[in-house]
């Protein structure tokens, strides 16, 4: 399935004044709506459904969710049913945003749940409330991390980019996509993660995902916390679009890349570091948005 859409990625190296090289793996471009990492954390998600006989997916995100995007896209694609448990009952009543709008119009029927319940998503009872609600769904995670989607974001770094690169550096959300990524790199290589988020929970998480140790995360430049923005990030953006034409949004790319720059300009990267940035797409989501709610 998957196999058949992926589209060619470019890799763009940013012209810099710098001891270092940076280059960018644009994962946006893999594919217009199933984009970045969620292109391959879906991957063995969708084939084990279809394995298991199963052509109808649920999953769960938060209103602007990237993951839940992807997920309508693929299901309408492959002929599935989905479901989005959607935090925010509070959605319902109001028009749908950009993201729920498309997700619904792909044939994804949205559950809005109150904040509280959506606390329960990962607990044992509520999914098994939830497999008993909807049987012959297949569960997918929050954010899609699973087993299967590591196993999927190994495939992010190809034999070439394990030759070519000292660093690589990606955004971390649930933390699933830089644990295929640390899981797939060679032990010359470092892996640096760029928290979306606050709070030193998630190198916990990564570690239940991968035993080896040559990666590092800053949550640094969280610019606050989960979607939060400053003026500076939002400035840093629009001035990284003009100078090297590579859209990034405010929630993971923008950070990262902030931190990137950041971290060259400290010189935190020895000379002649070959860096690779992994664009982990989530375009759809960018601001600013015609329907800010
Ligand atoms: C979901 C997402 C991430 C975070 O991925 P995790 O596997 O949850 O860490 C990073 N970047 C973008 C653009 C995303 O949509």
């Amino acid at each position: 399935m998957f196999d058949q859409i992926a589209q060619s990625v470019a890799y763009q190296k940013l012209n810099l004044d710098s001891p270092v090289t940076v280059t960018v793996k644009r994962l946006d471009q893999i594919h217009p709506q199933i984009s970045g990492n969620k292109f391959f954390k879906l991957k063995y998600n969708f084939l084990k459904a279809q394995q298991q006989g199963l052509n109808k997916v649920l999953t769960f995100g938060g209103a602007y969710s990237n993951h839940i995007a992807a997920t309508a896209y693929a299901a309408h694609l492959f002929g599935f049913k989905s479901i989005g448990i959607i935090r925010g009952e509070e959605l319902a009543i109001s028009p749908l945003n950009s993201t729920l709008a498309t997700a619904q119009q792909f044939g994804m029927q949205l559950h809005f749940v109150s904040r509280e319940q959506y606390r329960q998503k990962d607990r044992p009872e509520y999914i098994t409330e939830l497999k008993k609600q909807f049987p012959d769904y297949f569960l997918i995670p929050e954010g899609g991390t699973n087993p299967l989607a590591i196993q999927g974001c190994k495939e992010i770094l190809t034999a070439e980019d394990r030759k070519n690169y000292d660093v690589i550096c990606c955004g971390v959300g649930t933390g699933g996509t830089i644990a295929g990524i640390i899981e797939a790199s060679t032990a010359h290589q470092s892996i640096l993660g760029f928290s979306a988020l606050k709070g030193d929970f998630l190198r916990r998480d990564i570690q239940q995902w991968t035993s080896k140790k040559n990666w590092q995360m800053t949550d640094a430049y969280c610019c606050g916390g989960y979607a939060k923005t400053t003026p500076e990030l939002l400035h840093f953006m629009q001035s990284f679009e003009a100078e090297y034409n590579i859209p990034l949004e405010q929630v993971y790319t923008a950070k990262m890349m902030i931190g990137v720059f950041d971290l060259i300009e400290q010189n935190y990267f020895p000379k002649d570091t070959r860096i690779l940035v992994i664009h982990t797409g989530g375009l759809q989501g960018r601001l600013p948005r015609q329907d800010q709610s």
